[in-house]
């Protein structure tokens, strides 16, 4: 465990010397940045739900507070308005790092990829934070195999108008890689020749062990998301599945790219956790294998909402990758995760979700 995560629990379980009676596990206290967002939003219900104590990190550029005002006044909850690619001071035990916008119509505005990922990788190494990046199926580019195993290296255009989002990942990646390799004899060594990241008095105290348990490497784990759909995500970020449900449910046609025979996995929002407790840094792949044609998602969508909801055809998008489907039999095997939700089935959760946001009836945030 990261010598902060056990400092911590020294520190706020120590009050007095004395373990509270009947306090059986200790939260820990955790950042999720982009926890505004759609999935940062879910993961964020999923930790407070565990006990944790919960930092969100968000500049709302593509996330909404109607996703996480639900914790408001929670005394486990906070929420910072912060722009991820600024420097941040914080004391934590884990960081999962989901900044950065996701979808094709914001994503070529910002550089949150490299710059935010190198100051969250900072604050990990500084504090001893076990650090989690959320990467993406996008690493894999137009891919040349199918499906996708982790191993596969990708086959990305280095100068193309996805490449801030798709470089941009594989080179958090491959910081996220350097960190965790090089974190161990970068930290800084304080006088006692203790590696302290983090000010020795605040933590100073009869239990203060950093020294000896020191780890040698920092703590990483990294996801490669595929296209996950579910509740609260942005209506008109302009990524298909939020496309055609609204767009069925404001009866526009369904503008599908293309010829719409290009494929993807859509997975309903989950893991993280899992991954972040486990023992393996990664990557994985997370997502469902079940693979549908543009065309075929649009009826999925038709059956669900509306079977009269006519189709468009829109000139594809430059390098649209032609079709992308995980391996997953290492997450399966390592992590004994595997996706529970099919698409049949996770896809009336979001519409019912779109349904109340779009027409009006204010409950936001359904899960
Ligand atoms: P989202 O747009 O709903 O959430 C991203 C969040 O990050 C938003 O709340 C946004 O306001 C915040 N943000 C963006 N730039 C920021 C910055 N510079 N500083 C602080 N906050 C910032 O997207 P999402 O679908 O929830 O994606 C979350 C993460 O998962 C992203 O890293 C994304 O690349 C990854 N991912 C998502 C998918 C998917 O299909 N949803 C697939 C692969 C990977
Ligand atoms: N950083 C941060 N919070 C911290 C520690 C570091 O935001 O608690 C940022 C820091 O500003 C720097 C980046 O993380 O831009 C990388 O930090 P690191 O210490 O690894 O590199 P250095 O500052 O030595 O270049
Ligand atoms: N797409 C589509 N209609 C839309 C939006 C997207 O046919 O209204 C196509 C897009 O060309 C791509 C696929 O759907 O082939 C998935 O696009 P998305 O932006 O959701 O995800 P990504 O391309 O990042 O996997």
């Amino acid at each position: 465990r990261p010598v902060f995560e056990r400092r911590f629990a020294v520190q706020s379980w120590n009050s007095g010397g004395k373990i509270p009676l009947g306090l059986k596990r200790k939260g820990l206290r955790i950042v999720v940045t982009g926890g505004a967002g759609f999935v940062g939003s879910h993961l964020v219900d999923r930790l407070i739900e565990r006990g944790d104590s919960v930092i969100v990190v968000d500049n709302f550029f593509t996330g909404r507070k109607e996703n996480v005002m639900h914790h408001f006044g929670n005394p486990r909850f906070e929420l910072i308005r912060h722009d991820v690619v600024e420097p941040l001071l914080l004391e934590v035990d884990q960081i999962y790092h989901l900044a950065c916008p996701a979808s094709p119509v914001h994503y070529k505005f910002n550089p949150t990829n490299v710059v935010g990922t190198l100051n969250m990788l900072g604050l990990a190494k500084r504090v001893g934070a076990r650090f989690l990046l959320t990467s993406t199926s996008e690493v894999y580019g137009d891919p040349l195999q199918h499906p996708q195993v982790e191993t596969y290296w990708g086959n990305v255009n280095p100068i193309g108008v996805r490449s801030c989002y798709d470089e941009g990942k594989r080179t958090a990646e491959t910081l996220t890689m350097d960190y965790h390799r090089g974190a161990g004899v970068e930290m800084r060594n304080d006088s006692l020749g203790h590696d302290c990241g983090i000010d020795r008095q605040r933590w100073s105290g009869p239990n203060l062990d950093c020294a000896m348990s020191a780890p040698s490497h920092m703590q990483v784990r990294i996801a490669r998301i595929f296209n996950t759909y579910g509740p609260r995500m942005c209506i008109d970020d302009g990524r298909v599945v939020s496309n055609f449900v609204a767009q069925a449910l404001r009866k526009e046609p369904l503008t599908v790219y293309g010829d719409g025979k290009q494929t993807r996995s859509f997975q309903y929002v989950e893991g993280l956790m899992r991954l972040m407790e486990g023992e393996h840094v990664g990557p994985f792949n997370l997502g469902n294998p079940g693979e549908f044609t543009m065309l075929e998602l649009a009826n999925v969508v038709q059956e669900t909402i509306d079977p009269d909801a006519k189709i468009v055809y829109k000139p594809n998008t430059e390098d649209d990758p032609h079709k992308r489907k995980p391996d997953i039999t290492r997450a399966k095997e390592l992590l004994g995760w595997e996706p529970k939700v099919s698409l049949h089935k996770g896809l009336p959760l979001m519409v019912k979700d779109f349904r109340q946001r779009i027409f009006g009836d204010h409950k936001e945030g359904g899960s």
